[in-house]
């Protein structure tokens, strides 16, 4: 019998259902798990998405031929049942389901465990093999709750504010952005956005998505009728020509990389605040344990090392090279030893959170823990690239796949 799924030189295949999951390469039928850059390319014939999914889609990729589905429905696609669940990755974004004759496979795309109030809350998926991102698969990474960094946010928003002193927070355009603005006070004072975070609440918007007023920053506004506002804008806008219109003023950079003190360091902004959209290392721990897989596949982030854990857990683990990452958050940034040893230090005094027994000293928490960089990913200061420029959104749907709607047929086998 055939694997349920394949890994093939253009993406995750599947043999029964003729079909990809976020190929790399064009092929003629893609299911997307979510609107990252990574996951969602150009050239493919025919599009599968969630039905939230799809209009950030659109606007990123222009003119495809796409059909959006329902979270939770079955679609039956050849000899394969393909369902869609919620990855509380960002709006729309979502695990997807592939049943080949009593096999389950779940392939996870990007994922968060925690809720963030904006999108779909994660759901585990029950299965028998688990293709999982692990892009902050060490002890290390560990987040605060979303109230607590919110408070932060607000106090340093507020403090400068105050001041009369503007406050540019970076953040990705896609999924981040939006977070912030469901975190953040609106009262404390107006909030502006640089061209590529309004495109894309504008998209969410109109989907219902409930977020602040926002200001487009455009030539004509006068920023001095603003003081103390906040500004969300990309990574790559801070420092540009752009950003330095707003003065005086203080910086910070969102991600689950601030994590680290010397990333924060290097990023030359004035704060740092750890909000990743990624599942933390006991995130992607209770994930794996909830989906009761045996096997699991280790796609973008610390392969290597969380493949090992995961082997020293009993799983029936492995490694497997994608071309995710290299969008966003998936960026690895520069890591030198001593971030990790900070990190590893800053967690033994708080040590509310315990790391894993393991017997590999590279996922250990102890102090003379190293950050290796991930597989595959060694770009400098990655994290600072914004995506590219959305395109306008003038797509329709055409709907013409041949995609059978199937019943759905009770629970979970497993
Ligand atoms: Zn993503
Ligand atoms: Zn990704």
């Amino acid at each position: 019998m055939k694997p349920v799924l394949t890994f093939t030189e253009r993406g995750i295949y599947c043999p029964a259902g003729d079909f990809f999951i976020d190929p790399w390469r064009p092929v003629d039928r893609a299911l997307i798990t979510h609107g990252h850059a990574d996951h969602a390319r150009p050239g493919h014939a025919r599009y599968l998405a969630t039905k939230a999914a799809l209009p950030v889609m659109r606007h990123r990729l222009g003119a495809i031929t796409a059909e959006g589905v329902d979270y939770g429905t079955r679609h039956r696609i050849g000899d394969a049942e393909v369902s869609f669940h919620p990855a509380g990755h960002l709006p729309g974004s979502a695990q997807i389901r592939v049943s080949v004759g009593g096999e389950v496979w779940v392939v996870s795309g990007d994922y968060k465990t925690a809720p963030d109030g904006l999108c779909e809350a994660f759901e585990p998926v029950p299965c028998h093999a688990f293709i999982t991102e692990c892009t902050f698969g060490l002890p290390v990474f560990t987040w605060a709750d979303q109230a607590s960094v919110a408070k932060e946010i607000n106090a340093w928003w507020a403090a400068n504010a105050a001041q009369g002193t503007y406050s540019l927070l970076a953040a990705y355009s896609l999924g981040k952005a939006q977070r912030l603005l469901r975190m953040i006070d609106p009262e404390i004072a107006p909030i502006l956005t640089h061209g590529a975070v309004e495109a894309t609440n504008a998209v969410l918007r109109a989907q219902g998505y409930a977020l602040p007023d926002t200001t487009h920053v455009t030539a004509g506004l006068d920023v001095k009728s603003c003081p103390g506002a906040l500004v969300i804008a990309p990574p790559s806008a801070l420092g540009s020509a752009w950003a330095r219109r707003f003065k005086p003023a203080s910086s910070a950079f969102a991600s689950g990389w601030m994590r680290l003190r010397g990333v924060r360091r290097r990023r030359a902004a004035d704060r740092g605040f750890v909000v990743s959209d990624h599942a933390d290392w006991p995130g992607l721990q209770a994930a794996i344990r909830e989906t009761g897989a045996e096997r699991v596949f280790a796609t973008h982030g610390y392969t290597e090392i969380f493949a090992r854990w995961l082997h020293a857990e009993g799983y029936d683990a492995a490694v497997v090279p994608t071309q995710f990452g290299g969008e966003e958050e998936d960026d690895m940034p520069v890591v030198e030893p001593a971030d990790a040893e900070q990190a590893a230090t800053e967690q033994a005094a708080t040590a509310h959170k315990a790391a894993p027994e393991t017997s590999d000293p590279a996922t250990s928490a102890a102090p003379d823990a190293t950050v290796p960089y991930p597989t595959g990913q060694n770009r400098e200061d990655a994290t600072a690239s914004a995506p590219a420029d959305p395109d306008p959104d003038d797509a329709t749907a055409s709907g013409q796949t041949d995609l059978d709607t199937g019943p759905n047929t009770g629970p979970d086998r497993r």
